[in-house]
């Protein structure tokens, strides 16, 4: 199957856990999502699926990437942990590929007070084959008919939860998008490169600069008292899990490079004015300072 290894092990977790074999497709070094050109270059007779991961709260360039696997009659299964909500032309993240796999863990746009997903599917047979590997594999009580089959049942307190908390999805992503947009006009003078597309597409997960000062930044922030993250720090092939596979950096030099160079502020509803100039500032003192 090929994925992307710049998304935090959890395409190649689930790669792995259905036997699988993963191959890396490189990522966009605009979005950070898969390049439709990489993964025209992984191709081969032994792909049986494709997933691709909207990273970040982004739609990857999903309708590029479709045509290519449909061209060669390879099913897509979307990411969606990090992009609920996220649409192009009105169209939601998942409901592009044959299915969409959500997370509803409480860190997420639509989060619950433990740990939760989902998959949305259009293909009927598909739908039937899920509801029933989510408990078992039964077909009725107690007859287990397909295998592999394990107990993911979403718990009712969840649910409820997530149905209160999903009207308000859509208000809560503008207020990230409207935070990640101040972020972008204060730093548009610095040396870094930031979200770009900040629109219907893209839900703002994570707000996440580039800069070759990564590391000097990360430490300057923590004493400043503003907590910031690397989304990830290391790519999928290079988990200690992983080890033994090698991958030569030139095969997957975008995700290589934004490995070092990625930095995550805090961009989530809640944040006050005050909040969000109290990134601000420390920021631009680091690049002031040179
Ligand atoms: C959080 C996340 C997952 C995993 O979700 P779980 O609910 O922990 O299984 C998968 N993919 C991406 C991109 C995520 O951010």
């Amino acid at each position: 199957m090929i994925t992307v290894a710049n998304a935090g092990m959890y395409g190649t977790a689930a790669i792995r856990a259905a036997g699988a074999e993963p191959v890396y497709a490189d990522v966009d070094d605009g979005s950070l999502t898969m390049s439709v050109d990489s993964l025209k270059a992984k191709l081969s007779p032994a792909i049986k699926a494709i997933i691709v991961t909207h990273l970040y709260g982004r739609l990857a360039d999903i309708e590029e990437l479709l045509a290519v696997a449909s061209h060669n009659r390879i099913p897509v299964i979307e990411d969606c942990a990090q992009a609920h909500g996220a649409a192009r032309n009105g169209k939601k993240a998942g409901t592009f590929g044959k299915i969409g796999c959500y997370s509803f863990y409480p860190t997420k746009n639509l989060g619950a007070l433990g740990d939760g997903g989902a998959m949305v599917t259009g293909d009927d047979a598909i739908a039937a084959r899920l509801k029933q590997l989510r408990q078992y594999g039964w077909s009725r009580k107690y007859v287990a008919e397909v295998g592999g089959g394990r107990n993911s049942r979403l718990d009712e307190i969840q649910a409820a939860i997530l149905a209160v908390k999903l009207p308000r999805l859509d208000l809560w992503n503008e207020k990230r998008r409207a935070i990640a947009r101040r972020y972008n006009d204060a730093f548009a003078s610095l040396p870094i490169r930031t979200p770009s597309g900040i629109d219907e597409g893209n839900v703002m997960h994570l707000y996440v600069i580039r800069t070759e000062k990564r590391d000097d930044l990360q430490v300057y922030l923590k004493g400043q008292g503003i907590a910031s993250e690397v989304h990830y720090p290391l790519p999928d092939y290079r988990q200690p899990c992983e080890r033994g596979r090698l991958i030569s950096a030139s095969d997957l030099p975008v995700t290589e490079r934004a490995c070092r160079e990625i930095l995550t502020l805090p961009c989530f509803p809640e944040m006050t004015d005050q909040d969000v100039i109290s990134v601000i500032d420390p920021v631009m003192r680091f690049f002031a300072h040179g």
